[in-house]
């Protein structure tokens, strides 16, 4: 009879040693010898033995209020553009920035790229036309598009006028490539949480990570936070708004419903739209109307979401023919829509899309869905702030009316905000300059060169 190893075993003949990627040759005094013996085929070693964290953040409790005192930031890094927030419009944002000819860091709370599109489990790409069928969003958003369609199975209905659905975990190896080829510095893991100011002139952010607290110095800042965080640390004015606040997620099997016996019952609700993967559908959620700067608030949502996609799915499970349905995965991340919106110099407003208004400024073009009306054009001034200088914003977050928000944060239009702060950053570095005064003119030249779609 043969006798199966188990894992341990198995390691242990073999002498398989874990999997060990580039990490060189570490000096350690363990506390504790390991017995040989003992081996479970992983490997781990002392860095550093009864070490106090250099930066920790030291907070203490004085008369019931807690104080943390000044201190000195390590430095982490020092760059010509620094963007922080790696969803659509802070990956657009590096890519043309390191295109420009600057040296850029992009910093990114999470572990992976593509913010909403992809952590979100936003699939759908929508609001890319206008007239029915005309593309307005070009350049680096574009590309990662076209890119995806080289992809096998990252990318489905990608027409103007269908409705251009991607796999997440294609987008995140996509970003990866992407910023890699660029010659991007990453830092992963790091939080943005607070703007390093002089004056009202921003000059770095400033980090919280594993690492502990650290700075890292820019010529200008991109804030494609989403929600402002930066440009709000700096001091620049904004709208605090709520919105709907959802959870998406995605269910499988689709493909194993039985028609027959499905026939004669009504069809459960929230089936949601297909994906690149057969069978698997991608399930949006509206949410209530909630202020997601509030964490008791955000609490409130992931745990109410998760009940009730869980309760939701249960139900399919029960309608006859549906009984194989299941639920694939919740976004690792909640569904913000809007927080805080930037006070810009300019701000993109209904009026304007309804009278065509040509901007001077003009640093590229949205759309939308159905894209039924014309080209609505995006000022940069939109970008710029009122008030502070040296940070630009990029994505959901820049000067909108509430009225133009649901337009102005669809992705493709996010890519174009990205493409514009970031080749707007390089050009303000290159002309020693605030962004606030950079030649436009330059800036929509850089653009078009690559290829950017300003009307
Ligand atoms: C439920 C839902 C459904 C939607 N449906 C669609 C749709 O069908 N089609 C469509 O086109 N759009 C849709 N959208 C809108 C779209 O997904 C977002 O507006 C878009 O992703 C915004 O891109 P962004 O880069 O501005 O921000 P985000 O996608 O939010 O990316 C911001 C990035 O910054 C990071 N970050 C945030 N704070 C910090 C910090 N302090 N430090 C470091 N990193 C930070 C985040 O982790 C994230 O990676 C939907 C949105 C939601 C919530």
């Amino acid at each position: 009879m043969n006798d199966p190893m188990n894992r341990r075993e198995c390691l242990m003949r073999f002498g398989l040693s874990g999997l060990t990627v580039g990490l060189g040759s570490v000096t350690a005094t363990p506390l504790l010898a390991q017995n040989p013996g003992e081996s479970t085929g992983f490997e781990s070693s002392v860095i550093a033995s009864h070490k106090v964290q250099a930066n920790s953040a030291g907070a203490t409790l004085v008369d019931g209020r807690v104080i943390q005192p000044a201190r000195e930031l390590p430095i982490l890094d020092e760059t010509d553009v620094l963007i922080v927030g790696g969803g659509p419009a802070g990956i657009v944002a590096a890519i043309a920035a390191k295109r420009s000819g600057a040296r850029v860091t992009l910093v990114e709370r999470y572990g992976h790229f593509g913010g909403l599109w992809t952590g979100g489990l936003v699939l759908l790409v929508i609001g890319h036309i206008v007239g029915g069928k005309k593309q307005v969003c070009q350049g680096i958003g574009e590309e990662i598009m076209r890119r995806l369609d080289k992809m096998d199975g990252a990318i489905i209905d990608r027409k103007p006028g269908s409705k251009p659905t991607v796999d997440a975990e294609a987008v995140k190896y996509l970003m990866v490539e992407m910023i890699e080829e660029a010659g991007i510095r990453v830092f992963l893991h790091c939080w943005g949480v607070g703007a390093i100011v002089t004056g009202n002139v921003v000059r770095g952010a400033v980090f919280e990570s594993k690492s502990g607290r650290q700075a890292i110095l820019a010529k200008v800042v991109i804030d494609a936070t989403g929600d402002g965080d930066v440009f709000a640390a700096a001091g620049a004015r904004f709208e605090h708004r709520s919105h709907n606040v959802g959870l998406v997620s995605r269910i499988g099997n689709l493909d194993r419903v039985d028609a027959a016996k499905a026939a004669n019952t009504p069809k459960p609700k929230h089936l949601g739209l297909r994906t690149p993967v057969a069978g698997v559908n991608w399930v949006n959620m509206h949410g209530p109307e909630v202020d997601a700067l509030d964490v008791v608030t955000l609490t409130r949502m992931e745990m109410n979401h998760r009940k009730f996609i869980w309760q939701s799915i249960q139900k399919t499970r029960g309608t006859p023919g549906y009984e194989r349905v299941y639920l694939v995965e919740t976004a690792p991340q909640l569904g913000v829509r809007i927080t805080r919106v930037l006070d810009g110099v300019n701000a993109v407003r209904l009026a304007d899309l309804r009278a065509h208004t040509k901007f001077p400024d003009v640093i590229g073009m949205g759309g939308e869905e159905g894209g039924d009306h014309g080209e609505w054009q995006i000022p940069y001034g939109a970008l710029v702030p009122t008030k502070v200088d040296n940070v630009l914003a990029a994505g959901r977050c820049i000067c909108a009316e509430r009225s133009m928000a649901d337009l102005v944060r669809l992705i493709p239009n996010c890519f174009v905000t990205g493409h514009a702060a970031g080749v707007a950053a390089a050009v303000a570095v290159q002309e020693r300059c605030l962004p606030r005064d950079v030649d436009v003119a330059k800036v929509q030249k850089v653009l078009r060169q690559q290829d950017a779609y300003l009307g």
